[in-house]
């Protein structure tokens, strides 16, 4: 088996939104650092917009994710039946291409590689085994990270987000000037329904028709078609059939149990299941780039991937996963309330009274950053029937 035997500080598996900001991190931090990432498919990335709140990330994540920054607003919108705001709060978005391309340029080092259209067939705490173009190998890494993404992961009890996006060049210039990142004045169909909009050009929009559903099935068809007739019907696109620049779809889980398993001290340990498929995301948004962001950070700056820092496995990290599951306790929560306290057609009233918080609970509440008092505020007040202390401090019910 062992054709070749490659050594590396890290080895990434999964080419993804989590292995590729653990490589920039690293980079950023490590000039030196010999980076290995595996990625089953011809290329890394997949095919994603990935957007973020500018709140979510800390200043010096900052400094090494701006270059990834396709796209920047300095604020946004969302829309409900009797309520609309703008947030002024800056958004952003990372493509898959750029991603790729940045990556793709750190691993260009000497002493790192980047394996494309390689599968892993086995992951040990330092050794991955793979298969690709140039037949078996073993790569060695002081550090593995298993980032292979939510298709390893059974799909877990709870609700999901399911979307279609289709990316449009509009017949005239189509004046949107911030994103829409809810609009939820649409018909409620299978869920919690809303559309999201972002101006990427002056004559191009990502146009998502997005349900929060209790079933994972995804009808493309219909969320395109949805989609395409909400643009039709703002005037953006006048021929028949428009314009599909891109399309992106996914079926995301907001689960109610989660945890996230990290490895203990000793030199044996790992590998450290990391991204979508190790609970590193947020359950109520089904996004992970802060959360994502957050942990590539500390990877960079421990020990091994750090020669100089604190050791990784066991201190920072066990620290590092009892503030995310902390955090996850509550997020559960809203989840299973949202799914089982409300009947489909109701749940846009839960989200438009959200809505009406301070600006910083909701950025709180996007980065997974929540305080005591954020908690609080997002249960009491004038609920919407079902949401009180009586439903998030009842026992959840089994299925
Ligand atoms: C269309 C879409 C849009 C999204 N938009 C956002 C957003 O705007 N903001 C946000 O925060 N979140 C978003 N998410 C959610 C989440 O951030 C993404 O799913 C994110 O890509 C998860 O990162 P990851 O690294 O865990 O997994 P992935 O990015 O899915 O990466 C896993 C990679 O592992 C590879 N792989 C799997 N098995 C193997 C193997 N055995 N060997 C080698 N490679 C393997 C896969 O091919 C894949 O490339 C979106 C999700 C989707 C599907």
């Amino acid at each position: 088996m062992e054709d070749t035997l490659d050594s590396y500080d890290v080895v990434l598996v999964g080419g993804g939104l989590q292995s590729g900001l653990v490589a920039l991190a690293t980079r950023a931090r490590h000039p030196g650092a010999r980076i290995a990432v595996v990625e089953r498919g011809a290329a890394l990335g997949g095919n994603h917009t990935w957007c973020f709140h500018d709140g979510d990330l800390s200043p010096d994540a900052r400094a090494w994710i701006d270059p990834l920054v396709a796209h920047r607003w300095d604020d946004h919108e969302v829309a409900f039946p009797s309520h609309r705001r703008v947030i002024a709060a800056g958004y952003a978005c990372v493509t898959s291409d750029r991603l790729a391309e940045r990556v793709a340029a750190a691993l260009a080092a000497p002493g790192s590689a980047l394996l494309t259209s390689t599968t892993a067939t086995r992951i040990d705490a330092r050794r991955v085994e793979v298969t690709g173009p140039a037949g078996a190998r073993v790569l060695r890494g002081a550090l593995v990270v298993d980032a292979r993404g939510p298709d390893a992961t059974a799909a877990p009890r709870g609700g999901f987000q399911k979307f279609v996006g289709v990316e449009l060049r509009t017949t005239r210039p189509h004046g949107v000037t911030r994103p829409m990142i809810m609009d939820a004045t649409v018909a409620q169909e299978d869920g919690f329904r809303f559309v999201y909009v972002l101006p990427l050009a002056p004559d191009r929009l990502l146009v998502e028709d997005t349900v929060y559903a209790d079933t994972p099935y995804l009808d493309v068809a219909a969320l395109r078609d949805r989609a395409l007739a909400y643009a039709a019907a703002h005037g953006w696109t006048a021929a028949e059939p428009a314009e599909i620049v891109r399309e992106e779809h996914g079926v995301l889980p907001l689960p109610f149990d989660l945890d996230v398993a990290v490895p203990g001290p000793g030199d044996d340990a790992g590998p450290l299941v990391a991204g979508m498929q190790g609970g590193w995301f947020h359950p109520v948004t089904g996004y992970s780039f802060p959360i994502a962001a957050r942990l590539a950070q500390l990877i960079a700056r421990s020990a091994p991937v750090a020669p100089d820092g604190p050791p990784l496995f066991g201190g920072a990290l066990a620290a590092h996963a009892r503030a995310h599951r902390k955090q996850l306790a509550f997020a559960l929560r809203l989840n299973w309330m949202l799914f089982r306290w409300f009947p489909p057609d109701q749940r846009v009233h839960v989200l438009e009274r959200f809505y009406r918080l301070p600006e910083p609970v909701i950025r709180r509440f996007y980065a997974l950053e929540l305080r005591g008092r954020d908690i609080a505020r997002i249960l009491v007040g004038r609920p919407p029937r079902g949401l009180s202390w009586r439903a998030a401090l009842s026992p959840q019910e089994a299925s």
